[in-house]
């Protein structure tokens, strides 16, 4: 089976998306089976089709360092350099951000071909860049801080799209998370030649986020585009649905039986009024 440009934008407007749509997009390529033009045709069609486009743009993998040694946050589940001559190394090894450092491989293709062919704009945050496209692209990446680095979600007024990934691609859930105390780590990154900066609030894991899916049932619209399962989920929904269960039980969406997970840090971040 061969997807093509036109299935994709076909099966977005099944979804009800059109060009007064904001939507953040997650995806993996490899999902839809053949696409025909790869990870161009599906940005093509996700520009062609929505008003603003919002994706990752992070660039962890070349400006990330570990921490300096003996700078130790509590709850903050992180390593340190074993030294300063490791720090050191690892600090002149690392990339300071530019707007054309291309976006970490582990976000999938998509974003990086979005970076390239669709001259989407792009924040300047150390690890957690987005990017974005359309009308309302100013306004979403201006909300991003670098100490607060899911701001352009928080300004989203639309739909979170996911194109052949589950929820632990989800990153509105971790502002949900945020918004509630919890998971809001401090990270490391190359800021400029010979100098480093410490960035708070980044978030933290989430591989048991597909525990969301059955709350969000009612809130998702999705169908299959080759052989990608595709949904639409209003962000409220999904901030409203974390929320919930969150308030419900503090360790909701984090692993419980796994003490060196980052899970039990951004747990015990909430603190003892929890
Ligand atoms: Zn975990």
């Amino acid at each position: 089976m061969v997807v093509t440009r036109a299935d994709i934008v076909d099966g977005l407007r099944q979804l009800g998306l059109d060009g007064s749509s904001e939507v953040i997009v997650h995806s993996s390529l490899s999902s839809f089976g053949y696409v025909e033009g790869g990870a161009e045709a599906v940005c093509e069609a996700l520009t062609e089709v929505c008003g603003t486009v919002l994706m990752p743009g992070g660039t962890w993998d070349l400006t990330g360092v570990p921490a300096p040694p003996g700078l130790v946050r509590p709850d903050n589940a992180y390593w340190n350099a074993a030294d300063w001559a490791e720090f050191d190394e690892k600090l002149s090894g690392a990339t300071s951000f530019s707007s054309d450092l291309p976006v970490d491989r582990w976000l999938g293709r998509v974003p990086e071909m979005f970076r390239q062919t669709c001259s989407p704009l792009r924040t300047s945050h150390p690890l957690f860049a987005y990017q974005a496209a359309g009308p309302a692209a100013e306004r979403l990446l201006g909300a991003q801080r670098a100490d607060w680095p899911l701001g352009p979600i928080e300004a989203l007024d639309g739909d979170v799209l996911l194109l052949g990934v589950s929820h632990t691609s989800n990153t509105t859930i971790h502002l949900a998370e945020q918004h509630l105390g919890r998971s809001l780590f401090y990270r490391y990154a190359k800021n400029a030649d010979g100098l480093w900066i410490e960035l708070p609030n980044i978030p933290g894991e989430s591989h048991r986020f597909d525990d969301i899916e059955p709350v969000l049932r009612p809130a998702t619209k999705e169908l299959r585009i080759g052989q990608a399962r595709v949904r639409r989920i209003p962000k409220d929904a999904v901030l409203g649905a974390a929320r919930q269960l969150i308030q419900a039980d503090p360790a909701a969406l984090l692993c419980t039986d796994n003490p060196e997970c980052r899970c039990a840090a951004a747990l015990q971040q909430l603190g003892p009024v929890w």
